[in-house]
């Protein structure tokens, strides 16, 4: 019997008659009995229709098939070659889920995010043992989608694991301590401790200096995250120098990526990051649009960013929007230096048969 329309994947009631005696299955999602089963697949089980589709959309629909030879086989039946090759699948299986999850986290798309966040550490804790420290990106991962749907206990059990596996692995690279210290930092964040939050940031900003470069973008949104931490505590002498680094490296960034799009050389600019920088820029804007510190020279930059960002990202309504706020506060300053590539901006984006490849990528 059809339960599911064929959009969301199909499900059929599973007939306890029909399994050997003594298994019970258990829902993909929460674990709990289960009473449906994927019929394109028949390995996979959910306890109602709802977690069957969350659980659809999130990532079944991309793993159902492969799903098929790693759970029908019992692995000491097979040869060693054939062992071998299962193991294999269950690893190309764990890198989709992965990258399926990071693209959704990267679009803030967290409850989707779940499913394949989910399913990557069960995957890793078969692939590898349960205290390996294989698991610590799979804990980060699944700590970062239920960040995003609020559950704090959850992240707090996670990141422990992490934590706790972190310390049993002194060969953790630089990336490894970069992420486990920004997930504590956002965590103590939320939770209020924002001096203990600090000092995961400033940890963040020291591996992250390490692994990819004290100007690099991962080092800026940890600069970030501490200044907006330093505007909480109402430390705003700090605060302001920080933001202003900030803007700085951005722009630097985003003029390089403005050079490179005009001369139509390949861009270079990572998609995934966009939501993450608009978000990051915005909140610097407001900070400085913020009646006690107006600072048009500071306005004039990070709107100049955010023009660069948006024509970047194939946007020109919110370019133009964004150019003109900036070209405003630098034409309150006499001969600013950044009138004129503000100028040349808004021409471009006003202009775009002007260009061969017009939009990013
Ligand atoms: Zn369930
Ligand atoms: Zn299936």
């Amino acid at each position: 019997m059809e339960v599911t329309p064929g959009a969301c994947g199909i499900t059929s009631k599973i007939y306890p008659l029909a399994l050997p005696r003594g298994t019970e299955k258990f829902c993909e999602l929460c674990q709990g009995p289960a009473t449906l089963q994927c019929t394109k697949c028949r390995v996979t089980f959910y306890c109602d229709a709802e977690h069957q589709q969350a659980d659809w959309a999130g990532i079944h629909e991309r793993i159902c098939p492969l799903l098929i030879p790693i759970r029908t086989q019992s692995l000491c039946s097979l040869t060693k070659a054939d062992q071998i090759h299962v193991e294999l699948k269950k690893v190309e299986l764990m890198g989709i889920c992965m990258s399926v999850a990071q693209s959704k986290l990267s679009e803030r798309k967290y409850e989707e995010a779940l499913p394949a966040a989910q399913f990557c550490l069960r995957c890793s804790m078969d692939v590898h043992s349960p205290s390996a420290n294989h698991l610590i990106p799979a804990y980060l991962l699944l700590a970062e989608a239920n960040f995003g749907v609020s559950n704090l206990a959850l992240v707090t059990e996670l990141l422990s694991q992490a934590e706790w596996a972190v310390l049993k692995s002194p060969e953790c690279g630089h990336e490894i301590y970069q992420r486990l210290h920004r997930s504590l930092g956002r965590l103590q964040v939320a939770t209020g401790n924002l001096d203990a939050a600090l000092l995961n940031f400033a940890n963040d900003i020291y591996h992250a200096s390490e692994a990819y470069g004290l100007d690099s973008t991962v080092a800026c949104r940890g600069h970030f995250l501490m200044a907006d931490v330093f505007a909480k505590q109402g430390k705003t002498a700090i605060a302001c120098s920080m933001f202003s680094e900030v803007a700085g490296t951005w722009h630097t960034h985003l003029t390089k990526h403005i050079e490179t799009h005009i001369q139509n050389v390949q861009p270079s600019f990572d998609k995934s990051q966009h939501t993450e920088v608009d978000e990051t820029l915005r909140t610097v804007l407001e900070f400085w649009q913020n009646e006690d510190r107006k600072n048009s020279g500071q306005i004039a930059l990070v709107a100049h960013c955010l023009a660069m960002l948006w024509f970047l990202g194939g946007d020109s309504q919110k370019a133009l929007g964004f150019g003109n706020v900036a070209l405003q506060a630098s034409q309150l300053i006499p001969n600013h230096d950044l009138t004129e590539p503000i100028q040349t901006l808004l021409q471009l984006v006003q202009n775009p048969q002007r260009e061969q490849h017009p939009g990013c990528n």
